[in-house]
């Protein structure tokens, strides 16, 4: 089997239950093959001469990692990773900040981890990047000779041409990501907005529907949506240790509806809005009624950057808000936590809400709302309440789909999902099941690789036509 290189910004850590359910994928998938993945190790050191990799053994797999410098701390990820590109492709031009420093620090970093990364890789290696901080990744390698088969992956949404253009190192970005052999897309519609880019300013055409030819190269698009490892997140939901935490979270002598919103505390999540939502819901009910209770969780996250001050300070102005006017000596309406919460803990608090509240106004995938329904007991499940506009939207039909930017139509799912007969949930709920499980982190995973691998470079497309039931399902 030929060994997988994983690049990406952060180096998943084996001991840290926190780490999503990719990170685990992906780490599995490396101890099983034997790989190496290599980026940053989250650690920040004053200049240069204290960046040297280090490699740590993980069964079969090399974790290879480096510290940033303060100042590619500043520039790459602060600067143009997570304020220019971020915004770019969550549609929000208003909160894209652009300097000179920033994109050059982009550049160094990514340069940087091409020179590292070269020396350490065969010939036969597949190379996977992740997500939009390594853009310009594999042109640097390919600059520096590496002529295996590199694939890259978008986590995040692809914004519509008409946004991307804003960006000032557009031209040059995209022409970076030509130098890939397979770019993979979370959505038909993230795949859609990178062809039109592709054709219309960059003067490529499709060839058939995953391939495009620009100048000459060929490269292949494909959509291949993330998902989880079901059964694994079903356990854990249900584990004595997860009943224990509800047992003691939750009941407080009352049967109450619990409401529950897992998100890191990002712009993009929508927040806000979704507060605003719920003291709707509140306002809808006679006073003095208690309807149901709102548990956020919002992890800290990028809380060095101004727009991510201003969304706590409103989240925090607006949650005493709505406890201040709805709230009792024996209920507290909205249970805001502002801090990471273990994955288990998180699985047992899934299943013991009545409604999953995944409202982003722009998501790549959104995790969290798979999680949501695998957690969920089948006799007796939950509701999912899943904004339009993240990429599960796509696929979780039978969640009550709504536009998040409306608190009234969110109000109102909220509503019906509290007075839901049982018969219907379970019927959405199985439904929502089979689909995670098609969709899950596994076939996420093997269908990329399997396009990867069909890849041979600068070929014909005849040649090299992606596998129908991986990247184009
Ligand atoms: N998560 C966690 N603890 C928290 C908040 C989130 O472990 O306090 C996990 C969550 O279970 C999910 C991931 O972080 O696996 C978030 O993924 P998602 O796709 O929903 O959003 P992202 O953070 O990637 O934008």
């Amino acid at each position: 089997m030929r060994r997988l290189v994983i690049v990406s910004n952060r180096v998943a850590d084996p001991s840290q239950n926190s780490s999503g359910g990719l990170a685990v994928c992906l780490l599995d998938a490396l101890r099983e093959r034997g790989g190496l993945w290599f980026g940053w190790n989250g650690a920040i050191v004053a200049d240069e001469s204290e960046i040297a990799p280090a490699c740590t053994k993980y069964d079969r797999c090399v974790l290879m990692t480096m510290p940033l410098t303060e100042r590619d701390y500043r520039e790459y990820y602060l600067g143009f990773s997570n304020e220019t590109l971020w915004p770019i492709h969550h549609y929000r031009l208003d909160l894209a900040r652009f300097t000179l420093e920033a994109a050059e620090g982009y550049r160094r970093v990514n340069a940087r981890f091409a020179d590292v990364l070269t020396p350490n890789l065969n010939r036969s290696d597949l190379i996977w990047v992740h997500d939009y901080h390594l853009i310009p990744l594999g042109a640097d390698l390919r600059a520096r000779g590496v002529g295996n088969e590199i694939g890259f992956f978008f986590h995040i949404p692809f914004p519509p041409p008409e946004i991307l253009v804003a960006t000032p190192e557009h031209e040059w970005l995209m022409n970076s990501l030509l130098e890939y052999d397979l770019i993979g897309f979370q959505t038909i519609s993230d795949q859609a907005n990178f062809c039109r880019f592709v054709c219309e300013f960059l003067g490529g055409e499709m060839v058939s529907p995953n391939t495009l030819n620009v100048g000459g190269k060929y490269v292949k698009a494909g959509v291949f949506p993330v998902g989880i490892d079901v059964d694994s997140f079903a356990a854990m939901a249900k584990s004595p240790e997860a009943k224990t935490r509800i047992d003691r979270t939750l009941v407080r002598g009352e049967e109450r509806v619990y409401v529950i919103g897992v998100d890191r505390l990002d712009y993009s999540k929508g927040l806000p809005e979704r507060f605003r939502a719920f003291k709707a819901l509140l306002e809808s009910y006679p006073t003095g009624s208690k309807p149901a209770t709102l548990i956020q969780i919002a992890s800290p996250t990028r809380d060095d950057l101004q727009a991510y001050i201003n969304i706590r300070h409103e989240l925090e102005s607006l949650s005493g808000e709505i406890n201040g006017k709805f709230g009792d000596f024996d209920w507290t309406p909205l249970r805001y936590i502002h801090r990471t919460v273990a994955r288990d803990v998180l699985a047992g608090l899934y299943r013991a809400s009545r409604i999953g509240l995944v409202t982003p106004l722009r998501d790549g995938m959104n995790l969290v709302a798979k999680e949501y329904i695998a957690a969920q007991d089948p006799s007796d499940p939950g509701v999912l309440i899943l904004s339009r506009f993240a990429g599960a939207a796509d696929d979780l039909e039978e969640a009550l789909t709504v536009n998040p930017y409306d608190i009234h139509e969110v109000a109102h799912a909220m509503r019906r999902a509290i007075e839901m007969s049982k018969k219907e949930r379970i019927e959405r709920h199985r439904a929502l099941m089979k689909r995670i499980r098609h969709h899950d982190a596994n076939n996420w995973m093997t269908s990329f690789l399997r396009a990867l691998r069909s890849c041979r470079r600068r070929q014909h497309p005849a040649l090299t036509q992606l596998d129908e039931s991986g990247a184009a399902a």
